[in-house]
């Protein structure tokens, strides 16, 4: 487990940024990223001067790294949001924006992206009443995310819910604390969304 937790790390140090993998750790001194800011192994110190190519496809990784998403879905993203109306790179990240895991992370019920996706693997949501245990699940303005009604004593849910005043719930979800669920009031705009990602440099990387 311990090297599971420090692989996630090892991944923050080579993007040179924070990519919050691991909750709460990610907001305390013992981030990784403000002990060692440099990249993980032996040459780790040592600046390498990255081509364009280098610094369109770590922008990618970087990104894929923070939703979680693997080489074939983020390629599937980029096709749709390059079909959709509208700036290709914010499109790309309103897809992202709009699976179901980040939402439930975005909504402080998963301390991180990667328990998001696990707590909707194990069916603790519905959307519009329905279960979804899909954390690609691409949800629509109005849907409403709930955690389930036979899992709402659920400890570690309750407990996230109460403890997100370091993440507050981005503008585009409301979020009702009774009811522990969310509403999807519109999708994410990119000035909602707070990641440093450069989304030109993925666009330029996809568009060769
Ligand atoms: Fe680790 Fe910090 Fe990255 Fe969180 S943000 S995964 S603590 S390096």
């Amino acid at each position: 487990m311990s090297r599971y937790k420090d692989a996630q790390c090892r991944v923050c140090r080579r993007e040179g940024c924070k990519l919050f993998l691991k909750g709460e750790r990610c907001y305390s001194d013992k981030c990784s990223i403000s002990r060692r800011n440099y990249a993980p192994g032996d040459h780790g110190q040592k600046k390498a001067k990255l081509s364009e190519y280098g610094t369109q496809l770590r922008e990618k990784q970087k990104t894929r790294s923070y939703y979680g998403v693997g080489e074939k879905q983020f390629r599937k993203y980029f096709k749709m949001a390059s079909n959709k109306k509208g700036v290709t790179g914010e499109n790309l990240l309103q897809i992202l924006e709009s699976r179901l895991d980040n939402v439930v992370y975005r909504l402080g019920y998963g301390v991180s992206r990667s328990e998001a996706r696990q707590m909707v693997n194990h069916s603790q949501f519905e959307v519009n009443g329905k279960k979804v245990n899909i954390p690609s699940y691409l949800v629509k303005v109005g849907d409403v995310i709930t955690v389930r009604e036979s899992k709402k004593d659920n400890s570690t849910i309750k407990a996230n819910a109460e403890a997100n005043s370091v993440r507050p719930v981005p503008a585009w979800l409301e979020k009702d604390n009774e009811k522990l669920s969310g509403k999807v009031i519109r999708l994410a705009a990119r000035e909602d969304i707070d990641l440093p990602i450069e989304e030109h440099l993925i666009v330029e990387l996809y568009s060769k």
